[in-house]
């Protein structure tokens, strides 16, 4: 279609509303998530010294086959008081240091003290070396360990601990403003009367949230009134980073989230993106901070939010790759041609397989219910059939 924007264009003009967001130190185990703002690089070697693999002696490896005279024992946790000379065998455990002097640990198995001296019983080492982990065989002093923009997972944290950091310069949590707008709209779970439905898109947009670096508030309900939008955007604007409005979107009579956004003395931008659902999207930015308008349909508004507000938040927050993973998948069953936008079919992936949703209309929330991924058609792609490869986004 003509005059649409492609999606990705609308992403980078997004994104580029606005610089990630400051940087604040944290401890590590606060840092779950979080994206990181300054490369962790390892302060010491890992290990420090060399150390022994397994239970077992110390010795020299020209001294096998043996027998040796024990000396002294070296165990996790402190450095060994003695070396081991020529004949000597040192007792060791797993994770203690290897004395001066030794160079291989015979494992206890293949061993025996008889008479108070060590003799080998079993095959021994082989070779020099065994079973001994080398200084820095790990990572050595001045390692690159996490690079600028990592999302901090917890084997991420375990390598900043071990290589001597006990906090992470990490972006700020962007602070988030959830607005549903509708007359017609009522917090779930209170009574209707005709004309009204439950507000749905607050309570998804606030878990979609919840998984992300990020301060949220309870969804705000606005109703379509202008003027008070208006008020509620600017101050909202003063104390958050991201206002995501939801409805209102369009151009009919009762949308007025753009209305409202020029009111409050806002930047706009309106586009109409070449996707299916959620053509229309608002952005723009009012005082710092940047402003999202999703249309409100129920599957409009979750493959927008997975598509823009998710990416900008991770952004703003710090994220080197803000945009979700594109996979690929087998379909389960025949998918017809795509038209022209790119289709973000509500999808399960199950057993490897992509299943499309029985329901695609933007209204629909049923299917959402279940859909684990958004099946990507682009634009004029050709029917296939089921086994077929297509790509996905995991939204699970
Ligand atoms: P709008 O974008 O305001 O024109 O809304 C499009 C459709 O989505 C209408 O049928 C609305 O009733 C519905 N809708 C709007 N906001 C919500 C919401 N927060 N939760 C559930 N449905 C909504
Ligand atoms: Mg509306």
């Amino acid at each position: 279609m003509k005059g649409l924007l492609p999606v990705e264009e609308a992403q980078a003009r997004l994104l580029g509303l606005r610089q990630p967001l400051a940087s604040e130190n944290v401890a590590l185990f606060e840092s779950l998530g979080r994206y990181l703002s300054v490369e962790v690089i390892a302060q010491r070697d890992q290990p420090a010294a060399p150390l022994s693999a397994m239970d077992g002696y110390a010795i020299r490896f020209d001294d096998l086959p043996g027998p040796w005279t024990v000396v002294g024992e070296s165990a996790a946790g402190t450095a060994p008081d003695r070396s081991v000379q020529q004949g000597e065998a040192m007792r060791i455990f797993t994770g203690a240091i290897v004395p001066p002097g030794a160079d291989t640990v015979i494992v206890q198995e293949d061993v025996a003290l008889v008479g108070g001296r060590l003799q080998l019983t079993g095959d021994g080492p082989g070779t020099a070396g065994r079973h001994i982990r080398l200084r820095a065989a790990d990572f050595a002093v001045g390692t690159t360990m996490l690079r600028v923009g990592t999302r901090l997972t917890p084997g991420a944290i375990a390598a900043a601990a071990m290589s001597g950091a006990g906090q992470v310069s990490v972006g700020t949590r962007p602070r988030v403003a959830i607005l549903t707008t509708g007359d017609e709209l009522v917090q779930p779970g209170r009574n209707l009367a005709p004309g009204q439905i439950p507000d749905s898109n607050g309570v998804m947009l606030a878990a979609m949230l919840h998984g992300e670096v990020a301060e949220s508030t309870l969804p705000h309900h606005v109703r379509d009134e202008r003027e008070i939008l208006s008020k509620i955007l600017k101050d909202m604007a003063r104390r958050h980073d991201v206002i995501v409005t939801v409805g209102g979107a369009s151009v009919g009579d009762h949308d007025h989230v753009r209305g409202a956004l020029e009111d409050a003395g806002g930047q706009i931008d309106f586009w109409r993106i070449a996707m299916r659902p959620g053509k229309p999207l608002i952005a723009g930015r009012i005082g710092d901070a940047v402003l999202v308008g999703l249309p409100g349909n129920p599957s409009s508004a979750f493959v927008t939010a997975t598509m823009f507000l998710l990416p900008l938040i991770r952004h703003l927050a710090g994220a080197q790759y803000p945009l979700p993973v594109v996979h690929r998948a087998p379909l389960a069953e025949p998918l017809s041609a795509g038209g022209g936008r790119r289709d973000y079919l509500r999808a399960r992936l199950d057993n490897g397989r992509l299943f499309p949703s029985f329901g695609q209309e933007s209204g629909l929330t049923l299917p959402l219910a279940s859909a684990n991924a958004l099946l990507i058609r682009e634009i004029g792609a050709a029917a296939r059939d089921a086994g077929e490869i297509a790509e996905y986004i995991l939204v699970a």
